[in-house]
């Protein structure tokens, strides 16, 4: 078993890092720079975004963080608690949840982009003037949304900006896309859709500038693409599952207790 240790570039990350490299040295347990069995982010929910993707989503690793202060609603570790999970790590002594993403397609007149989120991706006029987007589902007009944007994102992006955007936190053993506006204009002129929409995993949503709408900006958990005359953004749910190391006491329901009522 081969374990990797992501960090952020505070100095406590690192020095934490130190900490359980040694430990898992001491039993017997392998820590690599190349690859890996096993990441362990250690910082906050940012350095376990950071770690999925840098490994470019790969779906053979098995996924954990160590909370270091930050929020971490995705990351279970204490560093109170190496020793006990140096055992768990050793005896494989946990459960695995299969957890969903999503792969989002931008096709402009020239080229296609492809990009994968975990937690959403957002979709704004480049100018963060109000934005126009057709939006359908399989195809099939569901609205032209008018407002600030657009937010699609995972049952694990849902405890994130979809919850800024009164979406609803969705339990992360489901594989559902959430479709969350942001600012959406209602008037004589224009209607929308207010409330989050909650799809079932096989549905393609595709996201259409109209009106004023040309130049695109892209959030893709956080990291902001331009794309330039933009014809559709297609977003669907990953068929492959990332597979996540739990504790054999994780509880949904105590973790969002906890994170935003404690
Ligand atoms: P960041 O600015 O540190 O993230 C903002 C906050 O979101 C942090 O408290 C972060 O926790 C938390 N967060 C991230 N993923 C989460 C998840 N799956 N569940 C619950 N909370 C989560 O930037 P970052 O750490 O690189 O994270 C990028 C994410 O920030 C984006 O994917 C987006 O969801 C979120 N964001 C939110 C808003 C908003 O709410 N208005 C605006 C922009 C971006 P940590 O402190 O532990 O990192
Ligand atoms: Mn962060």
């Amino acid at each position: 078993m081969k374990t990797k240790l992501y960090y952020n570039e505070s100095s406590e990350s690192k020095f934490l890092a130190d900490i359980l490299s040694n430990k898992l040295k001491r039993e017997g347990i392998e820590v690599t720079d190349e690859k890996q069995d096993i990441g362990i982010a250690i910082g906050g929910d940012g350095t376990f975004l950071h770690m999925v993707s840098e490994n470019n989503f790969n779906t053979d690793i098995l996924y954990i963080g160590v909370n270091n202060g930050t929020l971490g609603f995705l990351t279970e570790i204490k560093p109170t608690e190496f020793n006990e999970f140096t055992n768990i790590l050793k005896n494989k002594d946990y459960k695995i949840e299969n957890i969903s993403y999503e792969e989002i397609k931008v096709v402009t007149k020239e080229n296609e982009y492809y990009f994968k989120a975990l937690n959403e991706v957002a979709v704004r006029d480049e100018y963060l003037s109000t934005t126009y987007l057709s939006v359908t589902i399989d195809e099939t007009l569901l609205e032209n949304f008018v407002g600030d944007g657009l937010l699609i994102s995972t049952p694990t992006g849902s405890t994130a900006y979809n919850l800024s955007g009164n979406g609803a936190i969705i339990y992360s053993e489901l594989h559902t896309l959430q479709i969350t506006p942001l600012a959406p204009i209602n008037n004589k002129v224009y209607r929308c859709i207010t409330n989050p929409i909650v799809l079932p995993e096989n549905r393609v949503i595709k996201l259409y500038p109209i009106e004023r709408t040309k130049d695109l900006i892209i959030l893709v958990d956080g990291k902001k693409y331009t794309i330039k005359n933009a014809e559709y953004v297609e977003i669907k749910i990953s068929k492959d599952k990332l597979k996540c190391i739990r504790l054999n006491d994780f509880d949904y329901t105590s973790i969002i207790n906890d994170k935003y009522l404690n």
